[in-house]
């Protein structure tokens, strides 16, 4: 895709924002609503097809262009980049992993968004330690048998399908070995989609429990028709989510600075506006300094990973930086806004609530650490 039509595609998305989006977010996150006429038009807009290629019938974009996307989306209701990324997380690892039969039969209906999918590695015992997952597949004649449970799925609920990990060797060593990858299709046969999960922000997108009671995937469903490669598979993805997740910090970022400047022109305090204020206009160029180096931070590791270098360390640095950067610049926001930040009547709240989100999800921040520190120790080897 050239630049132009980058260009006007991110316009197009920031326009849906403003004008669709933004009057709505609160109402429906209070209300714990899924956005279904939102995510209606972002299949519209091509945004199920965003980074898929387009001899796949998506819209082929960049990197740089998807976070551009992701931070538009989230700079009005960081949920809805949610509805997105475990869809093309999904998405990528059928591009660069699966069959060309695998690519054929899910690429084009994924970038339409008929087929909307989903990410589940994440077991109830599970998160951060992926090589312990309990999930198993048991080849019986031309299927996969899977048994096991997931948690937090994002998409779980109104997606129609998932990327599934499972052991096919549950014995290999080292664990990862014996981890693969499935594409599995909801049907009668199941999953269950046992419970949605009650959150602190992040409301109306579905995150879930999800139930494998021996349900059968035909064995063409193995993404890219090899066991034990389900690991490799996944963390490549994660760095795309990685890219996902620092975008949409920059996003909820950069709405709590807007209210925050808007809000500090406009409410006066001891006869002058509180901008006029030193103390709020140290936290004001404290927000935009970490605003800016985040969004330049996710840009870089974008720029590498389009240019089809490792970028481990580039996303992982994104995502720590500009996730806690969120944090606290919605906390200041807040500060900003004095009483009237902790109401409803702003959106400050909810960026709030749901900056914790982006230090969590996608690998912790503690382990992005670790993700930083051993690729350092690698290029610093003596
Ligand atoms: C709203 C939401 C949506 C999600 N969506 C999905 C999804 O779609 N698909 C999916 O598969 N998962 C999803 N997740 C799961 C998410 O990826 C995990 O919650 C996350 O990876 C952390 O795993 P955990 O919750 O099991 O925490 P744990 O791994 O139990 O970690 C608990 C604490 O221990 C720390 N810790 C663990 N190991 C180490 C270590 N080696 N060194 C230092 N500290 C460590 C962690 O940093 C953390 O502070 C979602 C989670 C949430 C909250």
């Amino acid at each position: 895709m050239d630049e132009v039509l980058d260009r006007d595609i991110i316009d197009a998305v920031r326009r849906f924002v403003d004008r669709d989006v933004i009057p709505v977010a609160s109402d429906l996150e209070h209300r714990d609503e899924y956005p279904h006429a939102l995510v209606a038009r972002m299949k519209e807009l091509g945004l199920f097809g965003a980074t898929i290629p387009a001899e796949h019938g998506g819209l082929g974009v960049g990197f740089g262009t998807y976070a551009r996307l992701m931070e538009e989306l989230s700079r009005g209701w960081m949920s809805l980049a949610g509805v997105i990324n475990s869809h093309l997380i999904m998405a990528y690892i059928i591009t660069h992993h699966g069959t060309a039969e695998q690519k054929a039969r899910f690429l084009p209906a994924m970038a339409r968004g008929e087929k909307r999918g989903g990410l589940a590695l994440t077991e109830p015992h599970a998160g951060s330690d992926v090589q312990s997952i309990r999930t198993v597949a048991k080849r019986a004649g031309e299927d996969y048998v899977l048994s096991g449970s997931k948690m937090f799925i994002t998409n779980a609920r109104h997606g129609t399908m998932l990327a599934v990990a499972a052991k096919t060797n549950p014995t290999a060593k080292p664990a990862y070995a014996g981890i693969s990858m499935f594409a599995v299709e909801k049907s009668e046969r199941g999953p269950t989609v046992s419970r949605n999960l009650k959150k602190l922000g992040y409301k109306g997108i579905d995150t879930c429990e999800v139930l494998f009671e021996d349900v059968p995937v035909p064995a063409a469903n193995l993404i890219g028709g090899a066991e034990g490669q389900g690991f490799k598979q996944v963390m490549s993805a994660l760095e795309v989510g990685r890219i996902n997740v620092a975008a949409r910090a920059v996003g909820v970022a950069q709405a709590a600075f807007e209210s925050a400047i808007r809000y500090s022109q406009q409410r006066v305090a001891f006869g002058k506006p509180i901008c006029q204020h030193q103390a709020v206009q140290l936290m004001l160029a404290d927000m935009a300094t970490r605003l800016e180096a985040a969004r330049l931070l996710v840009a870089n590791a974008a720029r590498k990973k389009d240019a089809g270098e490792r970028c481990d360390l580039e996303a992982g640095m994104a995502k720590l930086f500009a996730s806690e950067a969120c944090a606290k610049i919605s906390l200041d926001a807040m500060r900003v806004l004095g009483g009237y930040g902790f109401t409803v009547e702003f959106p400050v709240e909810r960026f709030y609530r749901d900056a914790p989100l982006m230090m969590i999800g996608e690998g912790t921040n503690e382990i992005q650490a670790l993700v930083i520190a051993r690729r350092l120790l690698e290029l610093h080897a003596i």
